[in-house]
């Protein structure tokens, strides 16, 4: 066998996947398992989006390579989405479209951290974040935050974050897995900061963009001084339901977008033919199916939230956004069950697979050791089943 390198090793398996990949092999048992575990929406992709995708098969011209930043009409499509609805102005030649968001944030981080460079990253995060950074030899630097304060930075924590090092600072808002959106006023405090650290560019993740009940979706890169100095990262994944689709894309300086280029050239190429195709129905055709699924995810959090308060001893911020409720359940560490110890996020997480037939994610992979998170991206009534077992398993623990 051959050992694996340095490079793998400094990486962890990601948290999300690990726990949806043991949920399935339970399921594969015959066990009646809840998978509340993978951030990906339970609806079909929108009907005119499939049909844009078959068309484009039918058509016979996109059997090829594609070139490596993505078709220009997808480009061009992209920079009217982002005009519509983010009121950003750019050109083709700043987008990169991948596979998916993961990619071009893998992208960025490989094209531009070297050794000992800092990316900040507000915690929680999303599991990929450090990691990412970490694979590139960098150092990931933590912001802590808790529910108290909805999981959110202030200005006065990211001035002291900032080091002659740092590269990059990360977040997503809406964010995963807090489910907490940043304000324009609490954006513009970070834009004040950032003024007086020139060097400091921001990957503004904004994937959750439509899964937003707290009004309309507010980027950095609207601020005139940092639109230079920010990258935007979205995707198809989550408000147009096309997880399996794989298309990420960056709206970025034409020098990132050119380093990114360059090095998706040597590792994918340009991602897959047809879903670019079908992308552009989904940006520029009917948003409705996008805006019913947030009225849909909306409905459900209320459900969710509602059926965690009656659960002794955990405690929940309201999330104004993506799908995702991340409860403070370190009221339960220390308990057993059958002379078994929960010692801590990891073992309860198992613990409610194995015992409650729930799967959920540990805190630990977010940076967030205290808390678990649960999707409530499943239907209604899988989640009052759910969380009637969540009710029931930790009520057994003494
Ligand atoms: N960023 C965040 C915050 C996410 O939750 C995800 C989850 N998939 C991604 C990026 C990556 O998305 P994609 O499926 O487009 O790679
Ligand atoms: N982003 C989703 C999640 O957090 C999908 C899994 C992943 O890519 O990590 O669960």
């Amino acid at each position: 066998m051959l050992p694996t390198s340095d490079t793998l090793n400094r990486v962890s398996e990601s948290a999300t996947i690990k726990m949806a990949q043991l949920s399935r092999e339970l399921a594969a048992k015959g066990i009646n398992v809840i998978s509340l575990s993978l951030g990906e929406p339970d609806f079909q992709t929108p009907a005119h989006i499939k049909e844009a995708a078959k068309k484009a098969i039918d058509s016979g011209k996109y059997d090829s390579y594609s070139p490596i930043a993505g078709y220009l009409d997808l480009r061009q499509a992209i920079c009217e989405k982002l005009k519509r609805d983010n009121n950003l102005e750019y050109k083709p030649e700043n987008i990169v479209v991948s596979t998916g968001a993961k990619q071009s944030l893998a992208n960025i981080f490989i094209s531009f951290l070297n050794e000992g460079d800092e990316v900040i990253i507000p915690a929680p995060y999303w599991v990929s974040y450090p990691e990412q950074v970490k694979l590139c030899n960098a150092t990931p630097v933590y912001i802590s935050t808790t529910v108290d304060s909805e999981f959110k930075i202030t200005a006065a924590q990211l001035e002291q974050a900032i080091t002659p090092k740092t590269k990059f600072l990360v977040y997503s808002s809406p964010s995963n897995p807090t489910g907490s959106v940043y304000t324009r006023e609490e954006l513009q405090s970070f834009v004040e900061v950032l003024e007086r650290h020139p060097h400091v560019y921001v990957i503004s993740d904004e994937i959750y963009e439509h899964i937003n009940y707290a009004g309309k979706h507010v980027s950095i890169a609207e601020f005139p001084s940092m639109k230079d100095r920010t990258i935007v990262v979205n995707g198809q994944a989550k408000g147009y339901a096309m997880t399996g689709w794989r298309i990420g894309y960056m709206a970025a300086p034409v020098f990132v977008a050119k380093a990114c280029d360059k090095l998706q050239g040597q590792i994918t190429s340009g991602t897959n033919s047809v879903a670019q195709q079908a992308t552009i129905t989904a940006l520029l055709g009917d948003q409705q199916p996008t805006y019913d699924m947030r009225e849909a995810f909306r409905k459900r959090r209320d459900l969710v939230l509602g059926m965690l308060k009656d659960i002794p001893n955990v405690k929940c911020n309201i999330p104004t956004g993506a799908f995702y409720v991340f409860p403070d359940v370190s009221a339960y560490f220390g308990k057993d069950f059958n002379g078994s110890p929960i010692k801590d996020a990891d073992d309860l997480a198992l613990y409610l697979l194995h015992e409650g037939h729930v799967a959920a994610v540990s805190g630990n992979g977010f940076g967030a050791p205290e808390c678990i998170r649960f999707s409530y991206a499943a239907s209604e009534e899988n989640l009052k089943e759910a969380f009637t077992r969540v009710k029931n398993a930790l009520a057994k623990l003494a």
